[in-house]
């Protein structure tokens, strides 16, 4: 006899069957362990019988990842710990149910840092955050999860349980690359390979000081060029400036911000960079005054440049980045009903190619006669959302059109179709241009040799 609880009830499961997504899931029951003991009971059961698993953090994927197709829902809201915060050695170890932002204050508290930034940190898991590699506008100096993730705990599907550890030495002959760490494999498979019960990451020293500020550019070619001119600085190391973040807002992007904005958006403006900036407070005027220079070479409408130095602004700007998403993920849900909705693109491309893509966009959005996208986002890692509001079916399948031709191209300029949000069910089609079938049935057979009844997570990515 189990002795977890089982949840049956489909008023309460309903709640817990979609995310941001908004995909339709089911699923027979939930299941809300608090501890890795109760995750092996609930995961050996489920095995015997075959009855799928998904896990879910706080559902806030847009990929349809987290939505259940049939069988237990397993809810990692209940596994809160916060084991160790180590500001000598700098790491930090967590169970995956606590909000992303509120481990990060917590860390920050104690006078370190952990880097990852994703714009849903308020709305994420710190495990879902894991299962999912995510990313934030910060990603542009530090790099993605990934890089951070020490170690891992992971219940495989029979129950068993792996302690995993990135290796620390330099020199390994033995075995395939990506076996030599197994770390890396877990971040970002999205709960197909099993459930993350504990992680490890490493913190950073706390940066000093950062200003936060917003360029407006009159064309968003401009703003493109700027961009360009910051990363071939930062790669020749001749930058004054060494921005922490660099993200785009379009035109579009910027009549969704307008009426929240205590800051003036000048009239002119048909196109923003929003940057972050660390400095030590000596470093202060000069850094700033490198800015300016570094604005005016490069076109920026330099008077109205927004420079937020007090916490207040800078909160006030970084939430005025997280509403464009937030915006569209409300205006979306307004035509899911006649079959429209959101259609968001997360493809990525070398830096250097993105004038030819966004071109290349641009044109098959014209011809196909549809309504514009909201572009925004990480513009520094060649990394921008498009959002497109489809009114209806008819709509939606046309966009869906211009989507798939733009990940073709993508993937010939030597980009990915999916940067940072994963693949889920929703961008299953997409995944045909990435790799070749071979490369996705090795894959898969990694899949089934750790978890050969195919209980973990269903439907995603495969
Ligand atoms: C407004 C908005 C803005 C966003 N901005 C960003 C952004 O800037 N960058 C970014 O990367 N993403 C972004 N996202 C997407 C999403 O927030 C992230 O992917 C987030 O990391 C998902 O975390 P979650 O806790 O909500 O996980 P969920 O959505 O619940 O799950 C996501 C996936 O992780 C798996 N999973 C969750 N927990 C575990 C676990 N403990 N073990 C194994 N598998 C697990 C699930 O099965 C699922 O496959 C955004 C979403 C929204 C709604």
């Amino acid at each position: 006899m189990a002795s977890f609880n089982l949840i049956t009830d489909q008023d309460i499961i309903k709640g817990f069957c979609t995310d941001s997504s908004n995909y339709p899931g089911y699923a027979e029951a939930l299941v809300r362990p608090k501890s890795v003991s109760e995750v092996i009971e609930i995961v050996k059961e489920a095995n015997s019988k075959k009855i799928p698993i998904t896990t879910i953090g706080n559902r806030s994927s847009l990929t349809g990842s987290a939505a259940a197709l049939g069988g237990w829902i397993l809810d990692t809201s209940q596994m809160t710990k916060i084991l160790e915060i180590n500001t000598k050695e700098k790491f930090a170890i967590a169970e995956p149910g606590m909000m992303l932002s509120d481990l990060k204050k917590t860390i920050l508290e104690q006078g370190v840092f952990y880097a990852p930034d994703p714009t849903s940190e308020k709305e994420c898991f710190f495990g879902g955050s894991i299962a999912t590699n995510a990313s934030g506008s910060r990603t542009f100096k530090y790099g993605s999860t990934r890089k951070y993730v020490r170690a891992l705990e992971v219940v495989l599907a029979s129950g068993e349980v792996l302690n995993l550890r990135k290796p620390e030495i330099e020199k390994n002959t033995f075995g395939y690359l990506p076996f030599q760490n197994m770390v890396d494999i877990f971040v970002g498979s999205e709960g197909t390979l099993g459930i993350i019960t504990k992680i490890e990451v490493e913190l950073l020293e706390k940066p000093e000081n950062f200003f936060g500020g917003m360029a407006f550019f009159k064309t968003l070619n401009e703003a493109l060029d700027f961009v360009i001119n910051v990363r071939s600085e930062l790669t020749h190391k001749i930058s004054a400036i060494t921005p922490r973040a660099i993200e785009l807002f379009d035109c579009h992007g910027l009549n969704i911000i307008k009426p929240d904005s205590t800051f003036k958006i000048p009239e002119p403006a048909q196109a923003a960079i929003f940057f972050e900036q660390e400095y030590k407070a000596e470093e202060f005027e000069s850094i700033l005054n490198n800015w300016v220079s570094f604005l005016e070479k490069n076109k920026a409408i330099v008077d109205d440049t927004i420079i937020a130095d007090v916490p207040k602004q800078q909160e006030e700007l970084r939430e005025l980045r997280h509403k464009v998403p937030s915006h569209l993920f409300e205006e979306g849900g307004k035509f899911t009903r006649d079959g429209g909705g959101k259609v968001s693109t997360d493809w990525s491309v070398p830096i250097k190619r993105i004038h030819e893509i966004i071109d290349y966009a641009q044109k098959l959005t014209k011809d196909a006669r549809i309504n514009e996208p909201v572009i925004y986002g990480h513009i520094g890692n060649g990394h921008p959302h498009y959002n497109f509001i489809a009114k209806d079916s008819a709509e939606k399948k046309q966009i869906l059109e211009v989507v798939h031709r733009t990940c073709q191209q993508v993937v010939l300029l030597g980009g990915t179709i999916a940067a940072e949000h994963g693949i889920g069910k929703i961008k299953k089609d997409f995944v045909k241009y990435q790799y070749p079938q071979t490369v996705i049935n090795a894959m898969k057979s990694l899949k089934y040799s750790l978890d050969p009844n195919g209980i973990m997570a269903p439907g995603n990515m495969f």
